[in-house]
C-alpha cells in the first residue's frame, strides 16, 4: 500500500474501499461480480478486507481476501484482529495471506481483551487463555518480529476517541494518542481512521498528530475513514456504534429527507463529497488518501469518487494516452 501511495504523483488523490465477507454462497458470487465492476470502473488504490472479531469469519475473509488479492489481481488488505483469538489463527492467517501474495496487514485489536471481562464478572484476568495479544501493539510487534518487512502494516485511530468498555470514561484522542505513538513506532507504516461526519474533528485530530512532538507522524499517511450514507436507518445505527457524532448541519439536512430513500442517497453523497473537498484543501503530508467504508454496496461511493475526481486516470500503453471511463455502473 505504502509503495503504491509513494508512486503517486504530487499533488494526486487517492482511495480505497473496505468490503466485508458475505455469510451465504449466492452473496459471495453477488459480491464478486460487484467487485469485478466496481474495481474496473473504479480503480481503487487498493481494498480492505474486514475480519470478524475473534477470528469469526476467519474462513471467509481469507476467502474474499484471495478473490480480490488473486483473481481481481486488486492490492489487497487483510484486517486482523489479535484479542480472543489463539496465537495459532493469528499464525494461521499470516501465513495464508503470504501464500496469497498479500502484502498488507490493517493491525488491530478486535475486541476488548477478555482479561477485561473477567474483571468486570469479578474473575481473574489469569482466567483469559490468551495472553499473547492484549492491545493491537502486540499484534504489530508479533508480525514485525515474525515477519520483519515483509507486510506493510496499517493501524486504526480515532479522531474523536475510541470509546468501549475497556475505558468508557475517556472518549477523547488525546487519551488514545499516547498509545498510538507506540503502535506506530513498533511499526505502522499508515493510518487509517475510524468513520467520521465532523470534519473539524477529524482536521483538529490531523493537525495535532502532524505536530505531535514525538515526530512519529510527521509523514505516515494518515487516511481518513468515510461511510457514504446508504440509508437513514443505518447511518444512525452505524454512529451509534461507532461513537460517530452527527454534527447538527448535517444531521439537518438528512432529517428533511429522511422519509425518502433515494433522496437520502443524493443528499448523502453531497455531504460526503463536500467533506472530501474540504479535506482535499487541507495541507498533505503526500497524496491525499480516503478510505469508504462500502457496506459492500456500489452506487453512493460510485458517485462519490467521480464526483470528487478520486478515480485515477490510466495511460494506454500503446498510445500514451489518457483512457478515462467514469463509472458506468450506477445501478
Ligand atoms: P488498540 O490500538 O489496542 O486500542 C484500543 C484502545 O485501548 C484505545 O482506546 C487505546 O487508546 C487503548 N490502549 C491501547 N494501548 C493501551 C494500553 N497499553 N493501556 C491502556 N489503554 C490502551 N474490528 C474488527 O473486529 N474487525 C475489523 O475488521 C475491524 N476493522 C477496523 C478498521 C478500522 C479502520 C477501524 C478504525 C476499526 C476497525 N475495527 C475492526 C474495530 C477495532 O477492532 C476496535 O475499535 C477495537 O476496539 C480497537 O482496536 P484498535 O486496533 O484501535 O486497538
Amino acid at each position: 500500500v505504502t509503495d503504491k501511495i509513494n508512486a503517486l504523483p504530487e499533488g494526486a488523490s487517492y482511495f480505497s474501499l473496505e468490503f466485508f465477507p458475505p455469510k451465504t454462497s449466492p452473496g459471495f458470487a453477488n459480491l464478486q461480480g460487484r467487485l469485478e465492476r466496481m474495481s474496473q470502473a473504479l480503480r481503487p488504490l487498493f481494498v480492505t478486507v474486514t475480519w470478524g472479531a475473534g477470528g469469526s469469519t476467519a474462513t471467509k475473509s481469507l476467502e474474499l481476501a484471495e478473490i480480490c488479492q488473486r483473481q481481481l489481481g486488486l492490492t489487497t488488505c487483510l484486517h486482523l484482529t489479535c484479542t480472543n483469538m489463539s496465537r495459532s489463527l493469528v499464525d494461521e492467517a499470516l501465513e495464508q495471506a503470504k501464500v496469497l501474495g498479500i502484502r498488507n496487514i490493517l493491525a488491530l485489536r478486535g475486541d476488548a481483551p477478555r482479561s477485561e471481562e473477567y474483571r468486570e464478572h469479578g474473575q481473574s484476568p489469569e482466567e483469559d487463555s490468551n495472553k499473547d495479544f492484549t492491545w493491537a501493539i502486540d499484534l504489530v510487534k508479533y508480525i514485525r518480529k515474525q515477519y520483519g518487512d515483509y507486510f506493510c502494516i496499517g493501524v486504526a485511530a480515532y479522531p474523536e476517541g475510541h470509546s468501549d468498555e475497556s475505558h468508557p470514561e475517556h472518549q477523547d484522542p488525546s487519551f488514545d494518542i499516547p498509545y498510538l505513538v507506540e503502535k506506530t513506532k513498533a511499526g505502522a507504516d499508515f493510518i487509517m481512521t475510524q468513520l467520521f461526519f465532523d470534519v473539524t474533528a477529524f482536521d483538529k485530530f490531523e493537525e495535532t498528530l502532524r505536530n505531535h512532538e514525538s515526530g512519529v507522524f510527521k509523514t505516515i499517511p494518515i487516511i481518513p475513514g468515510l461511510m457514504p450514507i446508504q440509508s437513514y436507518n443505518i447511518l444512525r445505527r452505524t454512529t451509534n456504534l461507532s461513537h460517530a457524532s452527527l454534527p447538527a448541519h448535517i444531521l439537518n439536512r438528512l432529517d428533511a429527507v429522511k422519509g425518502d430513500d433515494e433522496l437520502v442517497k443524493q443528499v448523502g453523497v453531497k455531504i460526503i463529497s463536500e467533506m472530501i473537498e474540504h479535506i482535499k484543501k487541507r495541507p498533505s503530508a503526500g497524496p491525499r488518501g480516503f478510505h469508504f467504508y462500502s457496506l459492500n454496496l456500489e452506487k453512493a461511493v460510485s458517485h462519490i469518487v467521480e464526483e470528487c475526481s478520486l478515480i485515477q486516470q490510466t495511460v494506454t500503453a500503446d498510445e500514451g494516452a489518457i483512457d478515462f471511463d467514469g463509472p458506468d455502473i450506477l445501478l
